[in-house]
């Protein structure tokens, strides 16, 4: 009998539409020829306002890759509490929501009191790769080199006239110009922005307090580091891919460089020497260990090629998806085309599962 795999995407992210295309691309490699008599896809999506529909409408949604409109009402809290009567037939959940609420844990959680496997990392992998300061404090506890960085508070930019001031004298020092400034716990390049002068900084600051009580500074790693990024598979034994590099003419790879065709390319594999190459597999699976993740997780490095620094940017335990994604194609190029990789993704869930109980 095929596995019944519950598709979940969409979600309350500012992510939701990279999701039903992530969901499309998995749903496709979930049915490709070789899958068909292994799983049968059943799809739920998770309203912008946090409404799950079963496979009838979330049918629709991934075939027209147009999310449902949401209207302002406040959503009623006892439908909240609906799910799809679908929902208890699953036997694995495949989540391929990106963003807070989705990649975070949140929707981990509830797929372990609902003791059901499901694919990815579990509450801690999941909470801590979306937590920009939590995910540095970990990888620096475990000797992975970062940029300089410091935690900001929404209630340091927004509460007190005084303080704001001395906080940006101290971000100043500590960190220089340019400096990153980011919501802790988002993706996609969401409210980031690069700051160059104490007027951006001031502003930069401003505009993230608006997506996130928590907010991280970090020094720029280098002039203009190359991007490189290494997919990781597997649970407690991961094993890293070929390495992948984004090239783009933009000053940094902010949010419209990643979703405008034709924007960014992807080099895979990345034109670096054997032993780098190495060093970012090792620091990959280092990283992935690090926060207790599984399945699956995209780590992402700059790299100084006038000084041959490495540095560990971020990893991300639910990457962007769909087929011209950077984490399928870097399999493909490793050698495990897009079906099987799901297929892969499906067992280690059931494995993960059966390990916890
Ligand atoms: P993703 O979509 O991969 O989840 P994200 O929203 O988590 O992205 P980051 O990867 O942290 O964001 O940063 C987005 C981009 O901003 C980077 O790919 C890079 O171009 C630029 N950037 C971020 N931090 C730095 C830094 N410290 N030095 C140089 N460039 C940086
Ligand atoms: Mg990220
Ligand atoms: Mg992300
Ligand atoms: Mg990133």
């Amino acid at each position: 009998n095929p596995l019944r795999i519950g598709l979940l995407f969409g979600g309350r992210s500012g992510e939701h539409e990279v999701s039903i295309r992530s969901a499309a691309a998995a749903a496709r490699a979930l049915q490709a020829d070789s899958n068909r008599d292994r799983h049968q896809v059943l799809p739920f999506y998770l309203q912008k306002d946090g409404l799950w529909q079963g496979p009838a409408v979330a049918q629709g949604v991934l075939e027209s890759g147009q999310p449902l409109p949401s209207d302002d009402r406040p959503v009623d809290r006892a439908a909240l509490w609906q799910f799809p009567p679908e929902a208890s037939t699953v036997d694995v959940w495949f989540p391929t929501l990106h963003g807070p609420n989705g990649e975070d844990g949140s929707v981990q959680g509830l797929l372990q009191l609902m003791q059901v496997p499901w694919v990815g990392s579990g509450v801690l992998g999941s909470a801590a790769g979306m937590d920009k300061i939590a995910m540095k404090m970990l990888f620096a506890q475990a000797g992975l080199p970062q940029v300089a960085y410091r935690l900001v508070t929404r209630s340091e930019v927004w509460s007190n006239p005084c303080v704001f001031p001395k906080l940006c004298d101290q971000l100043e020092a500590d960190l220089g110009y340019p400096c990153f400034v980011k919501p802790a716990n988002l993706g996609s390049s969401v409210g980031i922005a690069k700051a160059r002068s104490r007027a951006e900084l001031e502003a930069a600051l401003d505009s993230a307090a608006s997506f996130d009580r928590r907010i991280i500074v970090e020094a720029a790693a280098g002039g203009k580091p190359r991007e490189v990024e290494c997919a990781v598979l597997g649970n407690d034994q991961p094993i890293a891919s070929v390495i992948g590099e984004i090239t783009f003419e933009s000053e940094f790879y902010d949010y419209d460089t990643k979703y405008s065709d034709g924007a960014a390319d992807l080099v895979i594999p990345a034109a670096l020497p054997a032993p780098v190459v190495d060093r970012l597999q090792t620091m990959a699976k280092e990283a992935f260990l690090a926060l207790d993740c599984a399945g699956l997780a995209r780590v992402d490095f700059f790299y100084v090629e006038a000084t041959g620094e490495i540095f560990l940017n971020e990893i991300n335990t639910l990457p962007g998806f769909t087929a011209t994604s950077m984490y399928p194609q870097l399999w493909e190029a490793t050698g495990i085309p897009f079906p099987e990789l799901v297929h892969r993704l499906v067992t280690l869930a059931i494995e993960r599962h059966t390990v916890a109980q």
